[in-house]
């Protein structure tokens, strides 16, 4: 199969972020049909580095469904798994997130890449050295972060309890054994301790449903108690979508406060769902990632090692939001005012 010059050069300059080389060992996972291209881009780029690569491919009997986490078609295959646990690497571009066989990946010293966003997008996004640096900064002030207050002009006012949960950082490469990462990203996120949660959290015009790829576009209100959402209340359509989607689960779990972070990659753009026209082929990570967004989210947290195994998970983008840790201003009004976590030239 012909392989895109340009898709081969950008594999190969990610693959270099994180470290390959001789010597090791670069799966590609995929699903029956789906990523056939960068599957076969990934591994020549990884024998270019000198390292073996191999694809696992796995069928997928039950099509994707958007938001929904952790359930896909690696699972209790057992011979599949133990291939890609002797990998260095592995590039998923099946869809592992939230899983307990990623877990188990991990577990075996794979460092873990997904990579599932089209090529204009990881070329719109490729990380940088500097990005990784304050993405690590945020990760560092989550982990001794204590008392995270979110406010805005829209309403929300909001306080997470922290320290019982770890903190992950995403961006966008990985060269620690066993690191997860995500290409592209941007941003850190933990979770608030269990039942600490406290407030109100009002979606405004222009914060993003990520799981519907659409623009909120009339205020939902958001009462938040002792971390679960207990009630979701606005005039508009809004309001009634997000209460109608959670309800479609039946799983009182799907109303739980999930991760929180902020967004520092400022090559994403907040635009990109109505630049692409929500176009199928187009995901999340621009939505996730923009510079000075807030990432509210409900539903699971088995990512952080919580025991909410949902598969009903709505990340929400939310903008103009402040954020203070710790009595630390971050955000201003959707402006990173942290000297630290700045990019250039913002
Ligand atoms: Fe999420």
């Amino acid at each position: 199969m012909a392989v895109d010059a340009e898709m081969l050069a950008l594999f190969k300059a990610e693959l270099e972020l994180c470290k390959v080389h001789e010597g090791e060992v670069v799966a590609a996972l995929t699903a029956c049909g789906e990523f056939i291209d960068y599957s076969h881009a990934f591994m020549l780029a990884a024998e270019g580095l000198g390292a073996t690569a191999f694809n696992v491919t796995v069928p997928r009997s039950k099509p994707k469904v958007a938001g929904v986490q952790g359930r896909h078609p690696l699972a209790g295959n057992f011979p599949a798994i133990e291939s890609l646990k002797r990998a260095d690497l592995v590039i998923d571009m099946m869809g592992l997130l939230f899983s307990a066989e990623q877990a188990e990946l991990q577990a075996a010293g794979a460092r873990v890449l997904r990579v599932m966003e089209p090529l204009h997008v990881l070329r719109q996004m490729f990380p940088t050295e500097d990005l990784r640096r304050r993405v690590e900064f945020e990760r560092d002030l989550l982990m001794k972060g204590k008392d995270l207050h979110i406010t805005s002009k829209g309403g929300t006012d909001v306080r997470y309890k922290l320290s019982q949960y770890p903190v992950i950082s995403e961006y966008g490469y990985t060269y620690e054994r066993g690191r997860w990462d995500h290409f592209p990203s941007g941003f850190s996120f933990t979770q608030g301790n269990d039942g600490s949660v406290e407030g109100t959290v009002v979606l405004m015009p222009g914060d993003i449903f990520a799981a519907f790829k659409r623009y909120v576009q009339t205020p939902v209100r958001l009462k938040i108690e002792r971390g679960y959402v207990t009630s979701i209340e606005g005039e508009g359509m809004d309001a009634a979508l997000m209460r109608n989607y959670i309800e479609s689960f039946n799983d009182p779990r799907g109303y739980a406060v999930s991760h929180i972070g902020w967004g520092l990659n400022e090559r994403a753009n907040w635009h990109h769902f109505a630049a692409t026209q929500n176009l199928a082929s187009e995901h999340v990570m621009n939505a996730l990632s923009f510079y000075g967004n807030v990432l509210f989210s409900t539903g699971p947290n088995t990512e952080l090692g919580g025991a909410n195994d949902t598969p009903c998970h709505m990340d929400l983008p939310m903008r103009g939001c402040s954020v203070v840790l710790d009595d630390v201003p971050i955000i201003a009004e959707g402006k990173v005012v942290h000297p630290e976590m700045r990019a250039p030239g913002h």
